[in-house]
């Protein structure tokens, strides 16, 4: 029998399912060799499914955190882009040269790993944020000490796994679990030469005060406060949909959420359907294709968020929905937090002033852009932010004027691809260089200086010494 060709599908040789065989022949003797499948549709969608893995993740994800599928998906999802782009790494490590900077002398720069590095992640994106860190620190020729949130181990655990089932050489990256003493122990180790941090701002504090006391290179992404500003040109069924995803979606836990809205003169008009699409938002178990979004990660989350809720009543703002004391069915234990929307919110109020962490909107009514921007400027935080309108002008002068890092134009969550960094500014971030990109190679990095002269002639014996610097 004529023998048939394999393919290659998920790391296997497989003996396709089609009726369909070209023959290969000797060209020298027309005999048959061979025959060639022509694959199946689903084995051709199996072969294109290379992240295998992805949906698996997804789903340990969605457990531990208690994230809806698609959430836990785009979590795993934008970690795999972080470490494709670190699989570019040889073109990021490239170093500069000019040659012939004085006669016969060259000088060229090299990229160097700088040894252990560590890394100390958050509980809200246990996926995306150990995958901003590690692939780009490992690449860089370092070696990682990952401390995930000890809220949910099991994603960067998996990813670890997966990591070394990928080929990549034992002990380039270790993975402990712990919480304030294993960190402290990280911070004080002396062999230990830079430290990622993301979490919140106590800690971020804490970290990079403690790192860089001890001479380490520490970049900190903590907490933050974002707004959206709508303007009356805006779409406003986009703002609305926009508005209600990005302050729930994640029961609000992103450092990204949008959790407060400054709606400009009339789109002030528009909180009524803001209210009743925030309102439809209702949170599940992640196994319902019906959730909107997830529980808190604990009862303390979910405690602290009610409690800044109460804060907020009593000071004064009026309260539109009310997500406290929320069921669902099925999980009465559940640390559910319904859609909660604030308005005649001001600056002095604890609502606004802290971040919260949970689905809670506060509405600010102003009456012009330029009143918005310094309201985002007088806040502390810089992390994101994002302006709706239907005019150029106005997204230009936002963008170019407002002190945040992130900045969404007509986009309420604007987490930069992998080839750009993630640029938190003012209390979300301290540091000098920022999470992956070309700011995270540098962070990973020391540069090296080469100036090199090959001579081609002898000197005279007697010729006097050089004592100036110049080459
Ligand atoms: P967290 O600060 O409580 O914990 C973060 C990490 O620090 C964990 O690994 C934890 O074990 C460790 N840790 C906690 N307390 C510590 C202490 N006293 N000393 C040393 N280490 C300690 O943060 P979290 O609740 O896991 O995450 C939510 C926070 O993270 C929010 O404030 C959110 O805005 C922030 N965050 C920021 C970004 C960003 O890019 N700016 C991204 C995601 C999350």
């Amino acid at each position: 029998m004529t023998r048939k060709v394999s393919m290659f599908i998920d790391g296997e040789k497989v003996i396709s399912q089609c009726k369909s065989w070209i023959p290969v022949t000797d060209p020298a003797t027309q005999e048959v060799i061979c025959e060639a499948p022509m694959a199946t549709t689903e084995e051709v969608n199996r072969a294109i499914a290379l992240k295998e893995h992805h949906d698996e993740i997804a789903e340990i994800l969605a457990e531990e955190t208690g994230k809806n599928l698609d959430d836990a998906k785009g979590d795993v999802w934008r970690g795999i882009e972080v470490a494709e782009h670190a699989a570019n790494m040889p073109s990021l490590m490239m170093g500069e040269t000019v040659e012939n900077v004085a006669t016969n002398v060259d000088t060229y720069s090299i990229i160097q790993p700088l040894g252990v590095c560590a890394g100390i992640t958050p509980f809200n994106f246990p996926a995306m944020i150990p995958l901003w860190m590690f692939p780009m620190a490992v690449v860089c020729g370092n070696t990682f000490i990952l401390k995930p949130s000890e809220q949910d181990p099991n994603t960067p655990m998996r990813l670890a796994e997966l990591f070394y089932e990928a080929g990549f050489p034992k002990d380039v990256l270790q993975v402990i679990h712990g919480g304030k003493d294993q960190v402290n122990q990280i911070l004080n180790h002396e062999d230990i030469q830079a430290i990622s941090f993301v979490g919140s701002v106590p800690v971020g504090e804490h970290i990079y005060k403690t790192g860089t006391d001890n001479l380490k290179r520490v970049q900190a992404f903590a907490g933050a406060k974002n707004h959206m500003v709508v303007m009356p040109d805006a779409n406003k069924s986009q703002v609305i949909n926009s508005i209600a995803g990005a302050a729930c979606g994640a029961a609000g836990q992103r450092c990204m959420a949008i959790s407060v809205a400054l709606l400009v003169g009339e789109a002030q008009n528009w909180l009524g359907e803001i209210k009743d699409k925030m309102a439809e938002m209702k949170p599940g178990h992640w196994k319902s294709p019906k959730s909107f979004y997830g529980p808190l990660i604990s009862p303390q989350a979910k405690q602290k968020v009610e409690a800044m809720i109460g804060q907020g009543v009593k000071e004064g703002a009026t309260i539109l929905l009310d997500g406290r004391g929320l069921e669902v069915e099925g999980y009465p234990k559940g640390n559910w937090i319904g859609p909660t929307l604030f308005t005649d919110v001001t600056t002095d109020m604890e609502i606004y002033k802290t971040e919260v962490f949970g689905p809670v909107l506060c509405v600010i009514n102003v009456d012009t852009m330029e009143e918005a921007l310094e309201l985002i400027n007088n806040n502390p935080y810089g992390n994101g932010t994002s302006l709706f309108t239907s005019s150029g002008a106005a997204a230009r002068k936002f963008q170019h004027d407002v002190k945040v890092g992130q900045v969404g134009i007509n986009i309420p969550i604007p987490v930069p691809l992998p080839f750009f960094s993630f640029t938190g500014w003012r209390k979300s971030f301290y540091g000098d260089q920022h999470a992956y990109g070309k700011q995270a190679v540098r962070f990973y990095t020391e540069t090296k200086t080469i100036t090199a002269r090959w001579f081609e002639d002898d000197i005279p014996h007697d010729s006097a010494p050089n004592a100036t610097i110049n080459l």
